[in-house]
């Protein structure tokens, strides 16, 4: 005998947004039933072909619909896998499935979710209850021996399991529809929804008895015998949206593996809402039958933001998925679809750069995980990075090959190309260590997203040139020497003096050779982290090291000239001075970390002036 089981909290929670916040949109539920039924014969397929399984032949896995507009129901029948009574608990009482997760969480941010967004994430089994009061599944698990059961539920109390010995291998839907969705029960208007929905679906499909899809697998049939829209179709079906891809990729190879690919780059990227990290969305087949929905290992993890489908005629059919993911041929596959991928985007790149910048602009943190992850590929996605330079106007893009480009040939000798890191343009724009640089006319790239810090401690050179930070690294460009100096017996008295009383500051007190126009300059000194990386570490709830800042003089600059002598007649107030050009410099160097207890101190700093000259 059987009782009425509540459904788990979260599923209660899910049916709530279900059935209220897609209202809209309804008829999204055949399409999460056509599926899920598809799913179901897919996996049937595969067990047949590595296990055998007497009982189906492939061509019988059609997908059965019925309409009937004088009961009122629309039932949906699957000869797939079907569930044991253990899984019918499991996979419709209670949220197994991640992706239903993580829509549950991203509306817990987010109040106002788009059905749009809903629908990326396929809500799956419990879209049924938009449309029914009622709902039957009779299912028998393909295991053999199973007993049949029969699931009831009204979507709002809970649920009840029955033994039932009609129920056939597969799965049973039926829908009671409610008062106001009755038109669901109507042929026509069904024929409309599947032709729209369920045109890839891999397997036949039949309505009120009547055939109404064509089996086809579109990545196996040529390029001239397909269209854009035919293309994007396809896309929408597989990604569960509305809006058109971005591009696509079609390809096919012979050698060194027979393959047949077809990627598409989306348009949106949910990580960057904040949403937790998306699964691989690339599927794996073996000549039409799938493999793996999501294989873990046939892309690089950065590649997760595809969506498509990877066909290898060469896959043995006969081992286990988790042995497959570790086979060699996956690694084959993977590093030979993201060549191509690269070169894909190179080709963009290359003929539509407007297009380029704007998948760039949201899709940059991938090829930038890729750069810092993916040791095969670097060099050519450091060649896909997009930046601001010295050179360019605010907004315009360029990449290294320009930069290379733009440099004399003298430059281009010294195998060098020079970096600065900040928040902004703005904040790096002014520094004073781009001076010297600029009056001679050497570019500078500026990085400014906030994981570029770190990712530039895993760049080290770019088509044999040595990458170099403008703010500490070997500069080999000279300030303009015709100005008065200091004299250097004055200049080291100076540099000591100041590294005395400043000694609780900073760490090392230079003289320097690049400054013009600015009379100071700091920057974290050797091996320790800058505020991005500091932050950063914090965030990870890493200790921060305690760090002191290198500082720079410009012994030709008016200011210092000036420091040297008061120095010598009142060192009280030139002490006080020196703290105010330390911290003028770390303000412009974007290296304060505190900055209202800096200015709470310059202000004390400065009674303390007004006092010694009073
Ligand atoms: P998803 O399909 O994304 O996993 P669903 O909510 O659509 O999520 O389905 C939940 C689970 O219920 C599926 O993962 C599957 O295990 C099971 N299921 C649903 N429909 C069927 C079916 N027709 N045959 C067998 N199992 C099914
Ligand atoms: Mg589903």
């Amino acid at each position: 005998m059987s009782q009425v089981k509540p459904f788990e909290t979260e599923v209660q929670r899910l049916l709530e947004i279900v059935i209220h916040s897609l209202y809209s949109n309804q008829e999204v539920f055949l399409r999460e039933l056509v599926s899920n039924a598809s799913d179901a014969s897919e996996k049937r397929r595969f067990k047949q072909l590595t296990q055998g399984d007497g009982q189906v032949a492939a061509d019988d896995l059609v997908i059965n619909i019925k309409a009937d507009n004088e009961a009122k129901t629309l039932t949906i029948q699957d000869r797939g896998i079907g569930m044991t009574e253990e899984e019918l608990i499991k996979n419709l009482g209670t949220i197994a499935h991640s992706g239903t997760k993580q829509l549950l969480e991203s509306i817990k941010e987010q109040k106002d979710k788009s059905p749009e967004m809903i629908g990326q994430f396929g809500v799956g089994f419990y879209s049924a209850f938009m449309v029914a009061d009622k709902v039957e599944v009779l299912t028998r698990s393909s295991i053999e021996g199973s007993t049949g059961y029969r699931w009831t539920s009204d979507g709002v109390t809970g649920y009840e399991i029955t033994e039932d010995d009609n129920a056939e291998i597969g799965c049973t839907i039926i829908l009671h529809l409610k008062e106001d969705t009755q038109e669901f029960s109507e042929k026509a208007r069904i024929d409309e929804l599947l032709k729209r929905y369920s045109n890839f679906i891999g397997f036949p499909i039949e309505l009120n008895e009547e055939r109404i899809n064509q089996v086809e697998a579109i990545w196996l049939q040529s390029k001239s015998s397909l269209k854009e829209e035919d293309y994007q179709e396809f896309y929408k079906f597989i990604a569960h949206t509305h809006t058109d891809a971005r591009a696509y990729l079609h390809f096919s190879a012979d050698a060194p593996l027979s393959i047949n690919t077809l990627l598409f780059l989306p348009e949106e990227n949910p990580e960057q809402f904040g949403m937790s990290q998306m699964k691989p969305g690339v599927s794996l087949y073996c000549k039409k039958v799938l493999i793996d929905a999501e294989p873990a290992n046939l892309l690089p993890d950065w590649l997760r933001f595809l969506r498509g489908v990877v066909d290898c005629e060469d896959l043995p059919l006969n081992i286990s998925r988790e042995t497959l993911q570790d086979h060699g041929l996956i690694q084959k596959l993977n590093k030979l679809v993201t060549k191509r991928v690269i070169k894909f985007l190179e080709k963009i790149k290359k003929d539509d750069i407007e297009k380029y910048d704007a998948f760039y602009s949201s899709f940059q943190r991938f090829l930038k995980e890729g750069i810092a992850t993916s040791f095969d590929h670097k060099e050519s996605l450091i060649g896909l990075m997009r930046f601001e330079t010295t050179m360019t106007e605010p907004g315009q893009l360029s990449h290294f090959a320009e930069v290379i480009d733009r440099q004399t040939s003298e430059q281009q000798e010294k195998k060098k190309l020079y970096y600065l890191t900040g928040t902004s343009r703005d904040s790096v724009e002014n520094s004073p260590f781009l001076e010297a640089f600029k009056q001679k006319g050497i570019e500078v790239v500026f990085f400014t997203d906030a994981i570029d810090e770190y990712l530039l401690d895993n760049i080290h050179e770019y088509a044999g040139c040595q990458l170099i930070s403008a703010a500490t690294g070997d500069v080999e460009v000279e300030a303009d020497q015709s100005k008065s100096k200091l004299a250097k017996a004055k200049a080291e008295d100076l540099v000591t003096w100041l590294s005395k009383s400043l000694k609780d500051l900073v760490g090392e007190v230079n003289i320097s050779e690049r400054l013009v126009g600015s009379p100071v300059a700091a920057y974290p000194g050797k091996d320790s982290p800058t505020p991005q990386i500091k932050s950063m570490m914090k965030a990870m709830g890493q200790p921060v090291p305690e760090s002191k800042v290198d500082f720079e003089i410009n012994t030709s600059h008016a200011l210092i000239k000036g420091l040297y002598e008061v120095k010598e007649s009142n060192p009280k107030l030139a002490k006080l001075l020196a703290k105010d050009l330390l911290n003028s410099a770390l303000l412009s160097a974007d290296l304060l970390e505190k900055p209202q207890e800096a200015a709470t101190q310059w202000q004390a700093n400065l009674h303390e002036v007004i006092k010694t000259v009073k």
